[in-house]
């Protein structure tokens, strides 16, 4: 889990989750190794209920010990959108039985996922809408951006990519990328969250900018649960912004 901060209260209650196979004799292996393959052999929807089962223990957990706002994002692969049965309801049903309201997870997906007309994506994300969820836009910038989706989904944040955020300093063109970003999402009634925030002079120009959310390194690398929340949900004091 990587938290996502509240700039304007410095305060974590939102992290996403970032799956990482632990194998026998190979370690850890990142996502990047392991999604595509799984996307291509269709392993991909049962790691992807793993994924949702995990996390909504995990947030069941964290609301009612930490904050009761408490909220896990997951990523969701286009190819799990593809299924035509795709378990929406048998999630819906689960965040019920653990008493948890719809909005204790948000599900990422990038912005190409909303021009597949083969996926059906609007039906599937408007009852996924309906139930509560939250929708992140991941790696903002990067994809075909339709606009009008973006507002006509009702999508709630959106995730300006890490390649904005690498060379963002004063006089920079990410400068002026990052503040029309803002300004749109704001204006649509979006909140953004900035991904890859690896220093402070990235952080302070975000603020300054009016940017809702940060994630990186800067605030911390992925960790797992128990670290997380040794990190975060001790004290008051460190569950604010370092
Ligand atoms: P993503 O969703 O764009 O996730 C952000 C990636 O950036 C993560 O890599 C995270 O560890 C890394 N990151 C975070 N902060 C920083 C920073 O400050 N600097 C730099 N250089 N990197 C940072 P990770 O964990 O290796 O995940 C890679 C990708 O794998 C994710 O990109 C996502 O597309 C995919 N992925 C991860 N977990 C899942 C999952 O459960 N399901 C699916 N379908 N895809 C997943
Ligand atoms: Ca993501
Ligand atoms: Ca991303």
């Amino acid at each position: 889990y990587q938290p996502i901060v509240d700039f304007k209260s410095g305060y974590t209650y939102k992290a996403e989750a970032l799956i990482r196979w632990n194998h026998p004799t190979l370690g850890l292996i990142p996502p990047d190794r392991f999604i595509p393959v799984a996307e291509e052999t269709g392993a991909i929807t049962e790691i992807g209920e793993w994924v949702f089962q995990q996390a909504a223990n995990q947030v069941a957990k964290w609301r009612s010990k930490h904050n009761s706002e408490f909220q896990i994002s997951i990523n969701k692969s286009p190819v799990q959108f593809t299924n035509r049965e795709d378990g929406h309801d048998a999630w819906i049903n689960h965040l019920q039985e653990l008493h948890l309201p719809g909005d204790s997870l948000a599900i990422e997906i990038t912005e190409n996922l909303l021009l597949d007309v083969k996926s059906n994506i609007n039906d599937k994300l408007l009852k996924f809408r309906n139930a509560g969820f939250q929708v992140s836009i991941d790696d903002f910038g990067t994809g075909y951006s339709s606009l009008s989706y973006l507002q006509k989904l009702d999508i709630d944040y959106l995730k300006i990519d890490q390649s904005f955020i690498r060379n963002l300093q004063e006089d920079s063109s990410e400068l002026v990328l990052c503040i029309a970003i803002i300004t749109m999402a704001h204006n649509l009634g979006l909140r953004v969250i900035a991904e890859g925030v690896e220093t402070e002079t990235q952080r302070d120009l975000l603020i300054s900018m009016g940017c809702d959310y940060g994630q990186g390194y800067l605030f911390s690398k992925p960790i797992p649960a128990e670290e997380f929340d040794a990190s975060f949900c001790l004290t008051e004091k460190s569950k604010k912004m370092k």
